[in-house]
């Protein structure tokens, strides 16, 4: 928590990690035994055990989030001149991974519901130059994967799952990460679980997960060392961060369970304004994590949201506004209008504070005040 204080109240952050099982003890091992860089007997431990936890075959660790999303696309052996459709409702690492291979995103909108890229779209944008799929569980809900695997398999597309919201999510009782033919995670500092900086590529594919292993060490040879028969990257993730991940991952039930009874406290402080607000609320075949807990303004527009965030702010409460859709960006900017929904939820909508160390007086507090922003806006 920030050492500010409102009216007697510690600042509320959107984020936070939660450090309280073996991060420090397995962070020290590394500094005392010297392994710091990216050999080192943490690294293994973690991906083998992040592995196990999801039911993979193939945990690979790397830098980050976007590096394992660059390393998979990659594998798939997208280049230039390809397409790989995207969301456009993300966040903007999962459009820039494509570029980085030279290759176009084509952004797809939304469904409602789940806000995650939309079946009915997708199959609409698929053209000859169409490599593969890239599904974002948003927020820690899956993607409706069924109908979206029918059309990847029969177009012969890949599908890379963007799962760096959604550890330990599931869809039909199954877990993301094992749904599509790879998956990326991220551990940035506000996600799930977190190493820092870092991310794991996922699959089942052993091909696939050779190819990303080349590929993050710099392309050395497994059985030549020193010797390079492609250019590589150096995405290797380091011993210190696969402790601090180890030791998250040992965690992750609790870290979870503390996620749900946040969601769940909001769901019940925030019952009454249900005209109000619209949650962003778990399907009936989903199990959400809610990485972020969302609202969306059912009247106003991005003005409104914004303005709704300066008060709760000056509450001494700290949100965020929902993603901003790729197609508004800079580098990916499109004027068709054919994103209603992605432009609905961005405009209106924010993510309340979510993480493991928020009390339930802290949750209550929250539903306090944006019930009494509501009330009093005209
Ligand atoms: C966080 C995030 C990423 C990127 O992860 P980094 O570890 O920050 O590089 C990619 N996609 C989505 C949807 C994310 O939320």
């Amino acid at each position: 928590m920030t050492e500010s204080t409102l009216q007697g109240r510690t600042r509320i952050p959107v984020a936070q990690p939660v450090f309280a099982g073996n991060e420090a003890r397995y962070v020290a091992d590394c500094v005392e035994s010297g392994w710091v860089s990216s050999n080192g007997p943490y690294i293994a431990k973690f991906e083998q055990a992040f592995a196990s936890w999801c039911g993979v075959r193939h945990a690979l660790t790397c830098a980050n989030g976007t590096a394992a999303l660059h390393l998979l696309l990659m594998a798939h052996g997208v280049g230039p001149g390809d397409q790989v459709l995207v969301p456009s409702l993300t966040y903007i690492a999962t459009a820039n991974a494509v570029r980085y291979c030279g290759a176009e995103p084509v952004l797809v909108d939304s469904e409602p519901r789940t806000w995650n890229i939309d079946p009915a779209a997708l199959e609409a944008c698929i053209g000859p130059r169409t490599k593969g799929i890239i599904v974002v569980h948003l927020y820690g809900h899956s993607a409706d994967m069924d109908p979206i695997m029918a059309i990847a398999r029969e177009h012969g597309l890949f599908v890379v799952e963007d799962a760096a919201e959604a550890h330990g999510a599931s869809y039909k009782g199954r877990k993301v990460g094992t749904l599509g033919d790879s998956a990326s995670f991220s551990f940035f500092g506000n996600k799930v679980m977190t190493t820092g900086e870092g991310g794991m590529v996922v699959t089942n594919d052993s091909a696939l997960a050779d190819r990303v292993r080349l590929l993050k060490g710099q392309g050395m040879d497994p059985h030549r060392r020193y010797w390079f028969p492609v250019v590589g990257y150096n995405y290797r993730m380091t011993n210190i961060q696969a402790a601090l991940g180890l030791a998250q991952l040992e965690r992750i039930d609790a870290l979870l369970q503390a996620r749900r009874d946040v969601a769940a406290g909001y769901q019940r402080g925030l019952a009454g304004l249900a005209d109000r607000l619209e949650l962003h609320n778990e399907s009936s075949w989903a199990h959400h994590i809610y990485w972020m807990f969302n609202v969306l303004l059912r009247d106003g527009d991005a003005h409104d949201r914004d303005a709704l965030m300066a008060k709760l702010d000056s509450d001494g409460i700290e949100t965020r506004p929902v993603f901003y859709p790729m197609h508004c960006m800079p580098p990916y900017q499109d004027d068709s209008g054919r994103y209603p929904v992605a432009d609905r939820v961005g405009s209106r909508g924010l993510s309340l504070p979510t993480h493991a160390a928020l009390t339930e007086a802290d949750v209550a507090y929250i539903c306090e005040r944006l019930a009494h922003h509501l009330a009093t806006r005209p």
